[in-house]
């Protein structure tokens, strides 16, 4: 079997997205695509204990960012009015990330409150691991329902180039462990693939997760933000991964779980699993893309890849009325033209300049 490509293009002619299968839910707002919006990520902070090369570098993040003050973060407050707001135009699916959300201060309290709306039917995190064994028991107590831990090879001389840390890989698996001992399943484990950087330690990964319940997901580098200083040469398309796993472990393509899901599914024909692959770079999927992001100062960003976002937090602290935050939010959705992906190197092609990018470390993944 070849690998199969889940690409959901924008229809140029038609103006038209592929976004099939089911009728938007009553209250869904759609975009200029006719993408309904259901996923709304919320970055809690924008600081990090890594420094990965491929969204944060040491050398060059502080050239690009300063870090947000305190004050200059939306208080716990804020992001729950936000997201209510975002739940009655038709999101469904919440997820905190960052910079890395075990950092920010009480989360679980955020995660409680959360875990109370009704139409919230997906509540996740992603984290870098690092930190996640001392309060795994408590994010699952406060609701949380999914984890997603990153992690890139299970080298530790690989491991410490990619995220610019000393932290040990034993310390990301012991949060895992940790994880699952305390009742989260399915835990995805996301992997940034470079080539030559990590790519040949890819099946190590499947070997030491295959069979653990865990879910790999291997991500295409992204050219998201501008500080990584991102070239093509270093991403390795899913295709040539599949092939280089596939030939050692046989896999099966399984649908995916729901419309536009990100991931490529696959299953070991041993019956040892699942693994993902996220192609954004070599199969686009604008098409079917309904997330918007939540920054920790309070922007709505419609695209990973967006130069600016909307300010939401100047007016929330004016005063505006729960009303006027909705007209807001749903004029940001309906106004979306975002593909960025499907147009990539016609774009870069076209720039003298780089495209200026909002960091990955500010909005999360
Ligand atoms: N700090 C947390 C973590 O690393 O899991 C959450 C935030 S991080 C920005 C979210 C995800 O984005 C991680 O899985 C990370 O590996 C991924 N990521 C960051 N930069 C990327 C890039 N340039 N290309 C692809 N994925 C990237
Ligand atoms: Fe931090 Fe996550 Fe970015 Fe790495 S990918 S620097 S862990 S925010
Ligand atoms: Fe969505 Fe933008 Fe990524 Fe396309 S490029 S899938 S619109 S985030």
């Amino acid at each position: 079997m070849t690998f199969v490509r889940q690409t959901t293009r924008i229809s140029t002619n038609s103006q038209r997205s592929l976004v099939s299968g089911g009728n938007p839910r009553p209250k869904t707002v759609q975009d200029v695509f006719h993408r309904a919006i259901h996923d709304l990520r919320i970055s809690v902070i924008d600081r990090c204990n890594f420094r990965c090369t491929y969204c944060m570098p040491e050398e060059e993040y502080a050239r690009h960012y300063q870090f947000l003050k305190k004050e200059e973060w939306l208080s716990f407050g804020e992001i729950l009015r936000v997201t209510k707001l975002f739940l009655e135009i038709g999101v469904n699916k919440v997820r905190l990330t960052g910079g890395e959300p075990l950092l920010r201060p009480d989360l679980a309290e955020l995660i409680q409150e959360l875990s109370r709306f009704e139409q919230i039917d997906d509540l996740a995190l992603t984290t870098n691991g690092s930190l996640l064994a001392p309060q795994a028991k408590t994010l699952k107590a406060a609701g949380l329902q999914r984890l997603t831990v990153s992690l890139d090879t299970l080298h530790d001389e690989i491991f410490r180039k990619m995220s610019g840390t000393r932290v040990p890989v034993a310390q990301v698996l012991k949060g895992i462990e940790e994880a699952q001992r305390v009742g989260f399943q399915d835990i995805k484990i996301n992997v940034v693939v470079q080539k030559g950087i990590n790519d040949h330690t890819i099946l190590d990964l499947v070997r030491f997760f295959k069979g653990t319940g865990h879910i790999l997901r291997f991500i295409e580098y992204m050219d998201v933000g501008n500080c990584n200083h991102w070239t093509s040469e270093f991403v390795v398309p899913s295709s040539e991964l599949y092939r280089r796993i596939n030939e050692v472990f046989p896999l099966r393509l399984i649908k995916p779980n729901y419309h536009g899901e990100v991931a490529s599914r696959y299953q070991f024909e041993d019956g040892g699993g699942e693994i993902g692959f996220i192609s954004s770079v070599t199969q686009p999927f604008c098409g079917s893309c309904t997330r918007a992001r939540l920054s920790t100062d309070g922007k709505i960003y419609t695209c990973l890849f967006s130069g600016q976002g909307t300010d939401l937090r100047t007016p929330l602290r004016a005063g505006a009325s729960d009303q006027e935050l909705l007209a807001m939010i749903k004029d940001i959705w309906k106004k979306r033209d975002d593909r960025y992906s499907e147009n990539r190197f016609l774009l870069s092609s076209r720039q003298e300049k780089p495209l200026k990018k909002v960091e990955m470390f500010q909005i999360g993944g």
